[in-house]
């Protein structure tokens, strides 16, 4: 069976460098929610040594700290799960009290018709701010 990950890039993406990408996903429900994908097919974070482990979580952090500047949402949800795809990824997702399925993980069943919370350019606005960020990185030069 042919990993998703590794054929596709997963969505749309909005930075990247030679270690990982951040892509938008495409869920109607949530416009701000990110994945954070390591190119490598490697299934859990204790396979990547120290160094890498942080390097990757530094990237989770800059998409979670762009999308809190950018969408003021209540919580943000971290989550790796890979039950389906054993390949690398975060899910970076903007919470919001009447989103579809607050309190629940957006995996559960809907709660509600959901409010999407977004902003104009936010594609363009968080790429913008991840480069920010990330422009430090030695990866980037
Ligand atoms: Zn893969």
């Amino acid at each position: 069976m042919t990993c998703p990950l590794c054929s596709r890039g997963g969505g749309e993406v909005l930075w990247q460098d030679a270690f990982c990408r951040v892509v938008l996903a495409d869920e109607a429900d949530y416009p701000g929610f990110c994945r954070v994908i390591l190119h490598a097919h490697v299934k859990e974070m204790t396979e990547l040594d120290a160094a890498a482990r942080t390097q990757l979580m530094d990237v989770v952090y800059a998409v979670e700290l762009s999308l809190r500047e950018l969408l003021q949402p209540d919580k943000i949800n971290l989550a790796s799960l890979g039950n389906v795809v054993p390949h690398l990824h975060w899910h970076v997702i903007p919470r919001f009290l009447d989103d579809a399925h607050f309190p629940d993980a957006v995996w559960a069943a809907p709660r509600r018709t959901g409010r999407q919370h977004t902003v104009d350019h936010l594609r363009e606005n968080l790429a913008t701010a991840l480069r920010q960020r990330l422009s430090a990185r030695p990866e980037t030069e």
